[in-house]
């Protein structure tokens, strides 16, 4: 069964058969990208637009991991920006980092500071791509979003950018299955907190799937996403996983706060803060 926003999408009259065209040099890319309230995930593939759970397991067995359905030379992605900065998060922090940034997102967290990603996006070929990464000093490189694993071409790029030997970083919102990433990516994965808005989005499977490569990220406004956040570090990822990272919604929580919190509860976490805000501001983008 359709969510309501994909109902939405199939009854426009330029839809058909359950996909979208999209026009190639569309600049914004307006509602196609912005999120739907409920679980339904958006994917491209050779510049159509799919929705629906049956679309995404058809999509699914057509894009196995070792690429062979895609080719790098003719696949597309909406990218937001690319940029190369100082990373701002995660154990990488303070490094040089090429940030790849994708267009769209499935959630609207309370706190989202990347809201521009929601809708503008141009279309580049992997290539394209990996091509305007090779300008950069630098070997180690994040794909974020928004949420990059709704475009399942992204799961190519990753592929590209690990067999090139660069280090790949992959922000997730933890709302999508990450078994499909390759394996020598570092997977640093949300789980999102009640003041997010999103809580009821996190897809706890993923942590089946979490090793020693990969972060878990708590984002912390309030005191009860604290508790909310302690709650979760049982099981066993929480031994299997490289790092789980506490870290203050800008503005809203005082790092001192947290750290003051975690270290009452001597929980065994890694307090991180945001640096590039720090460092450039709260509001500036490419950076
Ligand atoms: S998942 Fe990330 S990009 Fe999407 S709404 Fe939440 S904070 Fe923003």
């Amino acid at each position: 069964m359709l969510s309501r926003a994909a109902r939405k999408l199939a009854s426009c009259p330029s839809a058909s058969m359950g996909s979208v065209g999209i026009p190639r040099d569309q600049r914004l890319l307006g509602p196609l990208l912005e999120g739907p309230s409920t679980p339904v995930a958006y994917f491209f593939l050779k510049g159509r637009f799919a929705f629906g759970p049956s679309r995404l397991s058809l999509l699914r067995k057509n894009l196995p991991m070792n690429g062979t359905m895609l080719q790098s030379s003719t696949t597309t992605l909406w990218v937001n920006e690319i940029f190369y900065s100082i990373q701002g998060e995660s154990t990488f922090a303070g490094k040089p980092c090429i940030f790849i940034r994708l267009a769209g997102c499935n959630l609207r967290c309370t706190y989202c500071d990347t809201t521009y990603a929601f809708s503008e996006g141009v279309r580049m070929g992997i290539e394209e791509i990996l091509n305007q990464i090779r300008s950069y000093p630098c070997q180690l490189v994040e794909v974020t979003g928004g949420e990059p694993l709704l475009q399942h071409p992204v799961l190519l790029l990753l592929r590209r950018l690990c067999d090139l030997e660069y280090t790949v970083l992959l922000e997730t919102s933890g709302a999508l299955d990450i078994a499909c990433v390759d394996p020598r990516v570092h997977r640093i994965m949300d789980l999102k907190c009640p003041s997010s808005g999103e809580c009821h989005r996190n897809r706890f499977a993923n942590l089946e799937h979490l090793t020693a490569r990969d972060e878990v990220k708590f984002v912390i406004g309030t005191r009860e996403d604290f508790e909310w956040a302690q709650s979760q570090l049982q099981g066993s990822w929480t031994q299997r996983v490289g790092a789980i990272l506490f870290s203050p919604v800008f503005g809203v929580l005082e790092p001192a706060q947290l750290a003051a919190w975690i270290l009452e509860k001597g929980l065994p976490v890694r307090l991180q803060i945001q640096l590039h805000k720090f460092i450039w501001g709260p509001n500036v983008r490419g950076v």
